[in-house]
Parts: C-alpha cells; structure tokens; sequence
C-alpha cells in the first residue's frame, strides 16, 4: 500500500488564536492564514492530523460535546478555505478530574504517543517522513519520540517557550504557514530523481 508523509499539527495557539480553555464556539478562531497552509498541505499529498489535548473535559469546564463543536466549527472553516483534516483526535482526560472516566493516567495525553499511535494504526503514514508543528513543548517531546522534523511556532504560548527552550525544536518559525513553507521546501530537496536513465 503506498504511504503519505504526514504533518501532525497541534490545535490551540497553533491552528487557532491561543483562549485559554475554549467553551464556546464564538472563541474558537482560526489564525488567518491556516485555511492556505492546510490547502498547501493537502494539495501536495500530505496527510494532515490534529492532536489536542483537552484536559478541559477531564476538570470539568466543558464536555466533549462542546469538543466536537469546536472540532465541526474548525472543519467547516477549514473547508471554506478549500482545506481538510485527514484526521483529529483528542485526549479528554486528566489526572485530577472528578470523574472516573477521565481521572487516568493515560497514554494519550501529549507528549505521550497514544493519539499519534493511533494515527498510525488508522492511516497509511510514511513514518520516514513524518513531521510535527506545535506551540508547546509537549508537541516537541512528542515529535522526538516518534523520529518527526520539529516545528515550535512562535504563536500562542510559543514565542516564551522558545525563550525558555531555545534549543528545542529543529526550526523555531513564525507560524504555521511558515513551518508549512519549510515542510514543502525540504521535501521537494528530498524528492528522488525522476528522470528515466
Ligand atoms: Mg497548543
Ligand atoms: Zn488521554
């Protein structure tokens, strides 16, 4: 079966404007430019994937109702733009919630591998070309883990991460349409030649 490179791309601060624990719809918003950068993405066959962590559902501010809505919001803007998501995925819990169902010490939540472990079981991703683009340092540990080219933004909480951690990531970059840029430009370096002999 053929195999995709992949981007995973955080959601808060990275895809949309940093809001602290988002409830409501009206505060999710997309950064301008995210629309061109998953388009661009898209166009030249890479598989785009979200993960999140959502920790909001496991303290109780909001429920994954309220996730989905977001997630439907962020799909639909996307699409306006004529971008898609290949896949997203969540992790809702947190070890001091009140509710069982999310009071775990789970594999999901970033940098743990548990989202991204499942990206891999559930699409066909070149696991050679894999990349990651976050705002967070926990987007970069987990990029290690799994052997992607790190992306720290300087949107949302990156620009004091990187401060704090300069030496972190593989490229420190504006934005997402940035790291995008770069992701486009080493791949097309990496392209065998196709020229018959
Ligand atoms: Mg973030
Ligand atoms: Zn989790």
């Amino acid at each position: 079966m053929e195999k995709f490179p992949a981007v995973f791309i955080d959601r808060d601060g990275t895809m949309n404007i940093e809001a602290g624990y988002i409830d409501h719809p009206d505060n999710f918003n997309l950064y301008p430019f995210v629309p061109h950068a998953v388009r661009l993405l898209n166009t030249h066959g890479f598989i785009v994937v979200v993960l999140t962590n959502q920790a909001g559902v496991g303290r109780g501010y909001f429920g994954e109702d309220n996730v989905e809505l977001l997630h439907s919001k962020m799909r639909s803007e996307l699409s306006k733009g004529g971008a898609k998501l290949d896949a997203v995925y969540y992790c809702p819990h947190h070890t001091s919630s009140k509710d069982p169902k999310y009071a775990i010490d789970c594999d999901c939540r970033k940098p743990r591998t548990g989202m991204a472990d499942r990206a891999l079981s559930e699409l066909p991703i070149d696991t050679d070309r894999m990349f990651i683009i976050g705002d967070k340092m926990s987007d970069i540990k987990l990029g290690k883990k799994l052997g992607c080219r790190t992306y720290l933004v300087k949107t949302g909480y990156g620009l004091r991460e990187a401060e704090k951690n300069p030496e972190s990531a593989d490229i420190i970059t504006d934005s997402l349409l940035t790291a995008v840029l770069d992701i486009l430009q080493i791949s097309r370096q990496a392209q065998p030649d196709q020229t018959p002999a």
